[in-house]
């Protein structure tokens, strides 16, 4: 089968290698779209080779079992996007908050999804449905559920004017989500092509850092009040900030995105006499995936932030895009020739 090496350095090989062999609940699943997400930057760009590739947003066909018990070998499958392999018996299992298992163990999965077949353990395969295409399925756990699960811990609804700091799949899906929710959006981001895609959504205000002061535009354009939610997707501290600042009283924030991992948080001004909510929010949890299913079959256009397809020969040319910034979402199809 062919699956894609990560070489480091911008160089990527595809490898024909054996299939992997169901072994206990370990089943082989045929991947039929796998997305590239912002977190496979290091293994690109990095140094160092992978053993084989970090691709973990897919769908595909349950293709071969050995043991399983939840899934059949034909099953339409979503895969849920972990390295680890979780007890299901501490608290935070059985209550669905599998990322805080108290005992996760390392997963066995490879090769990593941009292949033709991914060895997974089966608590990993999530249905779904006939109406749902698998380039969309591809999409559900991490790239719209890591924003959904900020939004529905935030309550945004339709009173809501919402500031979303860059826009990437992961905010151009927290756009989608909160344009369902019929929020205002105000989207910021230093690249207009990613601001122009947004405008098919009806997006109320882009700002582009690089033209506008963030806070002055704002300000104006929300006439001096704030907005009531502001949800950070780039992970640059000074979007962190911004959304502090521009939050009203008793407004509430999210912080999604990843790169910085300290920001200037005046207590007094930003927490104290405003009165906000912030909170952080990582990844989604499997029971959140069916509310996201039924959100797309009510409508959410989840498949609009796919910009880009690729056959898995053309990998490197995916990567390339994906991380130009001229695309959102960019999907490998290891069975498109
Ligand atoms: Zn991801
Ligand atoms: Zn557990």
């Amino acid at each position: 089968m062919k699956t894609v090496h990560m070489l480091g350095k911008e160089q990527i090989e595809v490898l024909d290698i054996p299939e992997p062999e169901p072994k206990d609940d370990l089943v082989v699943v045929k991947i039929m779209a796998s997305g590239i997400c912002g977190t496979e930057h290091t293994p690109y760009y990095g140094k160092s080779e992978l053993e084989i590739n970090r691709g973990h947003e897919a769908a595909g066909i349950v293709w071969r079992t050995d043991k399983a018990k939840l899934v059949k070998e034909g099953d339409r499958v979503s895969l849920y996007p972990t390295m680890y392999y979780f007890c299901h018996k501490c608290r935070p299992c059985l209550s669905g908050d599998w990322y805080h298992c108290e005992h996760p163990m390392a997963h066995q999965r490879f090769p990593g999804t941009h292949s033709q077949y991914e060895l997974i353990h089966e608590d990993c395969c999530l249905p779904i449905p006939d109406d749902i295409p698998f380039d969309t399925a591809a999409i559900i756990d991490d790239c719209l559920g890591t924003p959904y699960r900020g939004i529905k811990k935030l309550g945004v609804n339709a009173t809501d004017t919402v500031l979303i700091t860059g826009v990437g799949p992961i905010g151009a899906a927290a756009t989608i989500i909160s344009k369902f929710f019929n929020a205002r959006v105000i989207a910021v981001d230093i690249n207009n092509l990613r601001l122009e895609h947004l405008s098919q959504y009806g997006v109320e205000h882009t700002i582009n850092p690089l033209k506008d002061d963030v806070r002055k535009k704002v300000m104006e354009i929300t006439k001096n009040k704030g907005v009531d939610v502001a949800i950070e997707c780039s992970g640059m501290e000074e979007a962190q900030v911004e959304c502090l600042d521009t939050v009203k009283p008793l407004g509430r924030v999210v912080f999604l995105g990843i790169k910085s991992e300290s920001t200037a948080i005046n207590v007094l001004r930003h927490f104290i006499l405003k009165e906000i909510t912030v909170i952080g929010s990582w990844a989604s949890r499997p029971n959140e995936y069916p509310e996201i299913i039924e959100m797309i079959q009510l409508g959410l256009s989840a498949r609009s932030l796919i910009t880009h397809k690729f056959k898995i020969d053309d990998t490197s040319a995916a990567f390339k895009t994906f991380f130009s910034g001229k695309s959102v979402k960019v999907i490998i199809n290891p069975w498109d020739q």
